[in-house]
């Protein structure tokens, strides 16, 4: 079965940029959300087997977002998205709980290598 992923990003250009990649790719974009908030009530929606999340949104940011995931469930898989220039955030994903770090502009490549990486598929 494909693995389900949950794209959050609050720029659509962005999402629809990662959806291309993942579904040329064989996996299942379940859902997507546009801020931290909206993140957090999707993934106990959709309980997906990854999110990937962009740091920089209204609302809510990334960081929180993937703390209030993990607060919903410990088990969650993460991967953390953001601008050149704001590798500072990686440790505080980290410590958020994300399990790695891709950095925009997309290459299709390095997000299939995170994604593989993590959940595999
Ligand atoms: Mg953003």
């Amino acid at each position: 079965m494909a693995k389900r992923i949950l794209l959050v990003d609050d720029a659509a250009f962005m999402r629809m940029m990662l959806k291309d990649i993942l579904t040329k790719n064989g996996y299942d974009v379940v859902g997507e959300a546009e801020n931290g908030v909206k993140a957090i009530e999707k993934y106990k929606e959709l309980t997906p087997d990854l999110v990937i999340l962009d740091i920089t949104m209204p609302e809510m940011d990334g960081i929180q977002a993937a703390k209030g995931i993990k607060a919903a469930d410990s088990g969650a898989t993460i991967v953390m998205c953001s601008a050149m220039g704001q590798q500072a955030m990686v440790i505080e994903s980290i410590q958020a709980g994300a399990k790695d770090f891709i950095v925009k502009p997309f290459q299709a490549d390095r997000v299939l290598e995170a994604v593989q990486k993590v959940i595999g598929g």
